[in-house]
């Protein structure tokens, strides 16, 4: 199976509307109407976008997954689930429970799948075996290469399987693409991508994180392809992204491009955003993996016409130094995609959550990947990532140059000719290790273990917004919870 991409039709609407749902109507209609997606009877499963208790554009505009499950009905659909795992560390009935969506989704005729399990959690009468067989029978293993991945039955059991991908900047895919949106049905930890042989300088130089994340996206994709594939960039996120950060911009567009290829509905997204389909590194490898790539010129389209509808965005920063907070200034060494991605939320989180902690705390230099520029102040170093750390052992900031009080007194004493150069003779010079350097070990460093380490370092009291956040997730993440979701491998 894998390495091949099922070739289908390489048709793709461009539907333009006054709303999102009249958007998707559009477009279902001018790809030939929902009947040639859904026959009588089908068990649909939709996945769309649930990242964080954040709604929308975080997460699917809840206002085209209406429409799309009123129209699988009016298909014929007998059963339309939905589901996605969210980010690492949020169990789906957390989400749930903060955006009402199991009730939202049951009022509409759809049911919201605890892909992890989560609904299960508190009761009381579940067994460890009990819950050990539940995770059996909703998950089967699928041998890809050499590792084994977790597939949700009911999505490898549903009849049709639907991609909803709300379209905002990525930061190391420039959007989020549709074949991004089918990586999110495995969980979260199984998408994690890290240097397990922890040798950070041919990883980094390789750019082996990139490669490695691709690969497993394209072998997720080729399990399960979707029948009827969605990109709505009806609203856009640009600027900072995918998620709502200080720099973050919505923009709409009243575009939606739908296909039943998820290559083709990608080709014909980045065209019409101006970014350059032949660079995509993810297009790339899928046609170096024989997937069914097609040439743009051999895509049709319907509605709307390409040329007229081109929309410039403003991507991600391609750099972390150019991510500007108050109080932090960033020293960048050669650094591969792990380090950036991981460092690219953890800034942009923290310009958008921690703006009190960063005015409190002055004087942070951030160090990130292989020979860093040495910081100008040695206040307080934060070095992210194993390169940094390991490249730094020998730098200047490592140390502190402390004279003794004794001699300073002697100083004082003397004579102002003899002053000078007696004291010279007498002062201790001592150089300490340095304690102000916080170390952010991984390759790449985990954004929520830096969070907890600035904590550690800082202190509750110089960080009251994170703090308080700490304190909310605490509510809504009970140490117990994650636990079990720990013991059902569900994060
Ligand atoms: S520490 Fe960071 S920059 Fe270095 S190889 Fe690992 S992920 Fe890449």
């Amino acid at each position: 199976m894998l390495g091949q991409s099922k070739s289908k039709k390489s048709e793709v609407a461009i539907s333009k509307a006054d709303t999102p749902k009249e958007s998707l109507k559009k477009g279902i209609e001018l790809m030939g109407g929902i009947s040639k997606f859904i026959n009588e009877g089908d068990q649909v499963f939709i996945k769309f976008n649930l990242n964080l208790p954040g709604g929308f554009p975080t997460n699917t505009n809840f206002e085209v997954l209406e429409e799309l499950i009123k129209s699988c009905k009016e298909g014929g659909a007998s059963k339309i689930y939905l589901g996605s795992f969210p980010v690492k560390g949020i169990p789906i009935n957390i989400i749930s429970e903060i955006l009402d969506l199991k009730n939202y989704f049951n009022t509409i005729g759809a049911e919201l799948v605890f892909l992890d399990n989560s609904n299960f959690f508190g009761k009381k009468e579940i067994s460890l075996e009990q819950l050990k067989k539940i995770k059996r029978d909703s998950f089967t293993k699928v041998k890809l290469n050499d590792n084994e991945y977790p597939i949700p039955n009911i999505i490898l059991n549903s009849d049709k399987f639907i991609s909803v991908n709300q379209v905002n900047v990525n930061p190391l895919f420039k959007i989020n693409l549709a074949l991004l949106n089918s990586y999110s049905i495995i969980p979260s930890n199984y998408r994690e991508i890290g240097n397990k042989q922890n040798i950070t300088l041919e990883y980094n130089s390789r750019d082996q994180y990139k490669m490695d994340i691709i690969s497993n996206v394209l072998k997720i994709f080729t399990v399960k392809q979707p029948n009827l594939v969605i990109n709505d960039l009806f609203y856009i996120l640009e600027g900072a992204g995918p998620f709502i950060y200080e720099d973050s911009k919505l923009r709409k567009t009243n575009l939606m491009i739908i296909g039943e290829d998820a290559i083709s509905v990608d080709l014909i997204t980045l065209k019409l955003l101006n970014l350059e389909t032949d660079d995509n590194k993810l297009i790339k490898q899928a046609r170096s993996m024989n997937f069914s790539v097609p040439e743009i010129s051999n895509i049709k389209v319907f509605g709307e016409k390409i040329e007229d509808n081109r929309i410039g965005i403003d991507s991600c920063v391609p750099k972390i130094e150019d991510i500007k907070l108050q109080n932090i200034s960033t020293y960048p060494g050669k650094y591969c995609a792990g380090c950036y991605k991981q460092a690219y939320h953890l800034l942009n989180f923290m310009k958008t959550y921690l703006t009190k902690d960063l005015k409190y705390n002055p004087n942070n230099s951030f160090l990130i990947g292989e020979n860093p520029i040495a910081p100008e102040n040695f206040n307080h170093v934060v070095l992210f990532g194993d390169c940094a750390i390991n490249s730094t052992k020998n730098y200047n900031f490592r140390k502190v140059v402390i004279e003794s009080k004794k001699n300073n007194k002697k100083k004082a004493n003397k004579k102002k000719n003899l002053k000078e150069s007696k004291a010279k003779k007498e002062s201790k010079i001592k150089e300490k290790q340095n304690r102000n350097i916080l170390e952010l070990h991984g390759c790449p460093p985990d954004v929520f273990t830096c969070l907890d380490l600035f904590m550690n370092y800082f202190g509750k009291k110089n960080l009251p917004n994170l703090n308080l956040l700490t304190k909310m997730n605490d509510f809504w993440i009970n140490g117990k919870v994650n636990e079990e979701l720990k013991t059902w491998e569900a994060l």
